[in-house]
């Protein structure tokens, strides 16, 4: 399924290279996390490259399980230390880019990305990928995650000769989270490709129990009864069978959300018959992250990059809205959401 030149192709800009570095996409999730973190342990592993990944913003606590202490020095997180991710992109020779399909996917890592004069590789599964940047291009929107993507290059690597009884362990775990949070534990975007990683992954002896217990069984009281707030309280249907549920900065301060906490609410309004497409706004600082999900005939990608300056898969996108260019206030979010998505599933959305 991987296409075998550029297996060699990128084993020999591995060869070849000295100082890799590792970019995903801003706020990193499971897939962003499990994918770098996986290609690190196999670098360090199989390599003598100088290796370091180099993210926008921290990762979020209830992934920090994932992140062993071999690897902790060997993250560079730009909004903690804006000089040492600039300095350490514009050295590096080779840069392999994880789980996102265009540079302003990293924030503000977007202008050294473009003008590093490193050798840049893609390694994602969103629609759309802005391919003119990279050398070498793995692409495909046929997977489940980049985790996914990822793990079948590297069983095909010359390291691994097709076998996953030659990844590292801690690459084999890491792989199996992103593609776990990618796919809601199996819930969607499952390919028969990707039971047939997750199986070799369980034969070589990755535990799942223990990640499913560490993603899943470890937050704070505080997450679920905020759930029930904006279930009860916070939770909108339109007429056209959009969910919608804003959380301002008011609310998350009330309930002392973190990253990650939200994680899988946008999902719950889906299961309600009526609800085509969800969507779930939070406030954070002068913009406001947008997180669409649709069910199958309605296009979540399109509606954000048609109104919420954003894409991604056909049936999960983000995006955001700014204020004050969109939005005067985060008051004003829901009308702009009813006026849109309306806009949206009566004119624009061919079936
Ligand atoms: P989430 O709602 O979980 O943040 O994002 C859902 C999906 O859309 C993820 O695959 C994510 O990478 C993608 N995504 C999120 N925000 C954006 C965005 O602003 N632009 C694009 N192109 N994709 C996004
Ligand atoms: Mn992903």
């Amino acid at each position: 399924m991987i296409d075998a030149s550029k297996i060699k192709q990128l084993a020999n800009l591995i060869e070849k290279a000295s100082e890799i570095s590792i970019v995903t996409h801003m706020k990193p999730d499971g897939d962003a996390m499990g994918s770098s973190l996986a290609m690190y342990h196999f670098l360090t592993s199989f390599t003598k490259c100088d290796v370091r990944i180099v993210l926008n913003d921290r990762y979020p606590a209830n992934l920090a399980f994932l992140v062993h202490e071999t690897a902790l020095p060997d993250i560079i997180v730009y909004n903690e230390n804006p000089d040492a991710g600039v300095q350490r992109l514009n050295n590096s020779d080779l840069i392999i880019c994880l789980d996102f399909n265009a540079f302003h996917r990293t924030d503000k890592l977007e202008e050294s990305l473009t003008y590093s004069s490193a050798k840049k590789v893609l390694i994602d599964h969103h629609l759309f990928p802005d391919l003119e940047h990279f050398v070498l291009a793995f692409s495909t929107q046929e997977i489940s995650s980049a985790s996914e993507l990822l793990f079948h290059i590297l069983k095909a690597m010359p390291q691994c000769d097709g076998k996953a009884s030659n990844l590292p362990m801690k690459a084999a775990e890491a792989l199996m989270t992103g593609m776990t949070t990618d796919t809601n534990n199996f819930n969607n975007s499952v390919y028969p490709s990707t039971f047939s990683m997750a199986s070799e992954l369980i034969a070589i002896g990755v535990d799942r129990d223990r990640i499913l217990f560490n993603l899943f069984n470890r937050f704070g009281e505080n997450r679920l009864r905020l759930l029930g707030t904006m279930l009860k309280d916070l939770l909108t249907i339109t007429e056209d069978g959009v969910a919608y549920m804003v959380l301002d900065k008011e609310i998350q301060e009330r309930y002392q959300i973190n990253e990650g906490d939200t994680e899988g609410f946008v999902n719950m309004p889906l299961s309600i018959d009526k609800v085509r497409m969800s969507l779930l706004l939070k406030e954070d600082g002068d913009r406001v992250r947008v997180s669409i999900r649709s069910k199958k005939g309605t296009s979540a990608n399109r509606c954000s990059r048609l109104h919420f300056n954003g894409g991604g898969h056909e049936n999960a996108a983000g995006g955001r809205l700014n204020i004050p260019a969109d939005i005067q206030s985060i008051s004003e979010a829901g009308e702009y959401i009813e006026k849109h998505t309306h806009i949206y599933l009566t004119q624009e959305h061919e079936a």
